[in-house]
């Protein structure tokens, strides 16, 4: 069969309201041409992010009814722990509300002002949470992740060779934990392959350096491996997994990915001397140990849904639904990343654009663009989002122009994918028309948040 079908059915909906272009016209000039400034119902297609916005199960809201809502060591915690242990397999696991808590924690404990933090490529809280505490988020992502167009199987690996260079520069003691994100989320959601988590694993134990995985989108990763790497056709991707898990130190978690959560998250390690240090923090600024910052329900939900994202079913059909979409773009000739990643499609909006310069935002403009056509918000990451250094005020071309579109978990199906794939086409056929864009108004940190935006 070569139709891709959701694996479950829908039982209760969420109506979506539809928007004509009209309307679309004073929604973006009020939202100031940026669409973080909409308002979620004016959206008819939501892929801002895949964070805290999938779909639970039946399971999960009917678990969430069976809350253990005691202060302390209520059954769902016991549950959450237990499931944790099961598949992450370290023995000390602490509940934070979210996955950036979990690196404040893990990065107040660790991080010393002035030592580094190599990572495949950090993501935005890890980066700002080692910042905060004085020390250097390192990217060391590898060399086949620079080519868009490349199809290597595994451009979310960490530059190994990178790593133990730099490992040799800065000398072992200033490098208090190493950490690898699967799959690498702000290089494109592509998956990190385990030989190479093998091989960082191995380079962090000879220099006597904790290893850590920031393991949000950990089944995708997995199932990655499952599908592309040699020796894995035949292990079960929830085996990967705790291989994967069996390598590192510890992890932290935002449960709002893989797990379906709307909110939650977790730290792991084997350390119990520096999971008592870090319970002391978890208690003054989350919570008490066994709830961190969740209620007994949130808890519940998060166990199921860490067993059914590891469901090979679900997990085909959400690495191939993503690639659908990637497929059509290629196929069509637009200016996409390849291979597909797992949670999200990237548009080049600088050849899909290339009439704008990037100081004149081109994918602020494919974002307003798409918007108009069809209502579909997504998120530019490129000279808006880093452009602007904000020490000096200078601002410069970011290395990539990109558009995001994360695609939820389990909340649209393929027919709304098409609708997406045909907005792009329509704006791909009128793009010599588009004009570049101006920054009207921005703050001086994190600007394309608040942003406001016109025309050129
Ligand atoms: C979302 C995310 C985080 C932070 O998690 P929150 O739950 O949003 O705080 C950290 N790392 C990666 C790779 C993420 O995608």
């Amino acid at each position: 069969m070569k139709t891709i079908i959701e694996p479950f059915r829908i039982k209760m909906v969420e109506p979506i309201k539809l928007t004509t272009r009209e309307d679309r016209e004073q929604l973006i000039r009020d939202a100031h041409h940026n669409t973080f400034l909409l308002r979620a119902e004016d959206v008819i297609i939501d892929l801002l992010t895949d964070s805290g916005t999938s779909a639970m199960s039946s399971e999960a809201w009917g678990a969430m009814m069976r809350g253990d809502e005691s202060y302390a060591g209520a059954r769902s915690w016991f549950r959450f722990r237990d499931t944790v242990k099961d598949i992450f397999g370290f023995e000390q696991v602490i509940p934070t509300h979210q996955g950036r808590a979990a690196e404040h924690i893990l990065f107040g404990v660790m991080v010393k002002p002035g030592s580094f933090v190599p990572n495949n490529t950090h993501f935005d809280t890890t980066r700002g949470n080692i910042d905060f505490v004085g020390g250097h988020p390192v990217d060391l992502p590898c060399k086949e992740a620079q080519d868009l167009d490349s199809d290597f199987p595994f451009k979310g690996n960490m530059d190994t060779e990178g790593l133990e260079n730099f490992i040799a520069e800065h000398g072992a003691d200033d490098i208090p934990v190493i950490m690898v994100t699967v799959t690498n989320n702000s290089g494109g959601g592509q998956p990190v392959s385990m030989a190479n988590i093998r091989e960082i694993s191995r380079i962090a134990r000879a220099a006597g350096i904790p290893f850590y995985i920031d393991a949000c989108r950990f089944a995708e990763n997995s199932h990655f491996i499952k599908c592309r790497e040699a020796g894995y056709e035949d292990v079960a991707t929830i085996d990967i997994a705790r291989e994967m898990f069996s390598y590192a130190d510890g992890c932290t978690m935002s449960a709002k990915k893989d797990s379906f959560g709307n909110i939650g998250g977790f730290l792991c390690t084997n350390d119990a001397e520096l999971a008592s240090q870090e319970r002391n923090i978890l208690i003054m600024t989350e919570g008490f140990p066994t709830y961190g910052g969740l209620a007994g329900r949130d808890l519940e939900a998060i166990a199921v849904g860490l067993r059914e994202t590891l469901d090979e079913h679900y997990l085909d059909y959400r690495l191939l639904s993503t690639q659908y979409v990637v497929e059509h773009l290629i196929d069509a000739g637009i200016p996409v990343m390849a291979p597909a990643g797992g949670h999200a499609v990237y548009l080049d909006a600088r050849r899909f654009l290339p009439h704008i310069e990037p100081l004149q935002y081109p994918g602020q403009a494919l974002s307003v663009e798409l918007y108009l056509e069809a209502g579909i918000r997504t998120a530019e990451i490129g000279t808006v989002m880093f452009g602007l250094d904000p020490q000096t005020g200078k601002e410069q071309p970011a290395r990539l122009d990109l558009l995001r579109l994360a695609i939820p978990r389990r909340v649209y199906t393929q027919s709304h994918m098409d609708y997406v794939l045909e907005a792009i086409q329509l704006v791909w056929e009128r793009r010599a028309a588009i004009r570049g864009m101006k920054i009207v108004k921005a703050p001086k940190f994190l600007r394309h948040f608040t942003a406001h935006f016109d025309w050129l």
